[in-house]
């Protein structure tokens, strides 16, 4: 079986591995489950039949014939998953979500995920340790970062299992874990994603700096808000970057207001 790299192509074929993921799964029968690239259908197998609808997100033209003969009640969707209007798939909420993700678009995925994880259960997934490592980081590590706070705002995070490169094939260079994301039913109040979004990222691009001159441009009354002007970007919470772009959102909606009324 060739494999694309183009496409993070790295084939499961370790039984016990996929037989795992199926078990912290614990598929019901009235499930809706999407599964994220598919490939040669080794984790399809496992979770077929499990679950009440069952669809498949493929990139790959050449994979989807076979997919479809071997899997007829399986809904095969050609398309690349960072294009999927993920709020139409999932409209009528409730969706787990599951995959060995293509480990090249991991980071961009889960990102777009997050924004939707109101109509999500749960997500089971596939990742480089690496990145497991960053999704559960605590402020002040190496780790911690814009990935982790966008992802700990929306998600309550389990590392499960380590994954060898010999489960795969081709072999990746780096060991994987399987990981669980489940969406939080009391989110901490945020008026505005984007506000954090942009907040989050001018912090992290001068992580060493101090507050005060990483964020120079936002305007924060550090005393006010209640955080040291000299601590590191790296350091904040996400409660603190919660608080930040509240405040950010406040001030940029005044300042709209003063320049419509001008
Ligand atoms: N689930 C299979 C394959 C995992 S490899 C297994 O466990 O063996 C990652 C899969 O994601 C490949 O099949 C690859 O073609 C697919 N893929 C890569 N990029 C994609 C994208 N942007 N959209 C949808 N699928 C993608």
């Amino acid at each position: 079986m060739r494999a694309r790299k183009r496409f993070g192509q790295h084939f499961l074929t370790d039984p016990a591995v996929l037989e795992r993921i199926g078990t912290v799964l614990a598929l019901q029968a009235q499930d809706k489950l999407l599964e994220i690239g598919p490939g040669n259908g080794a984790l399809t197998e496992v979770l077929y039949g499990r679950c009440g609808r069952f669809v498949g997100v493929e990139i790959d033209r050449d994979l989807i014939t076979a997919l479809k003969a071997r899997f007829t009640q399986l809904e095969v969707v050609n398309a690349d998953i960072l294009r999927l209007d993920f709020r139409e798939v999932f409209a009528s909420g409730d969706w787990r979500v599951a995959g060995n993700l293509p480990y090249n678009i991991s980071t961009p995925l889960l990102v777009k995920l997050f924004a939707v994880t109101d109509l999500v259960r749960d997500m089971h997934f596939m990742v480089q340790r690496e990145v497991a490592l960053r999704l559960c980081a605590s402020p002040g590590s190496k780790a911690w970062g814009r990935l982790t706070v966008l992802a700990q705002f929306n998600c309550r995070i389990e590392g499960l299992f380590d994954v060898s490169p010999e489960s795969f094939k081709p072999a990746p260079k780096v060991w994987s874990r399987v990981i669980r994301l489940t969406p939080r039913s009391e989110k901490l109040p945020l008026s505005d994603l984007d506000c954090l979004e942009t907040v989050v990222r001018t912090a992290f691009s001068q992580r060493r700096k101090r507050v005060s001159n990483a964020l120079k441009s936002f305007d924060f009354d550090w005393q006010a808000v209640g955080i040291e002007a000299d601590t590191r970007p790296d350091q904040l919470s996400v409660e603190d970057f919660v608080k930040l772009a509240n405040i950010f959102a406040l001030t940029s909606r005044a300042k709209a207001q003063e320049e419509t009324e001008q």
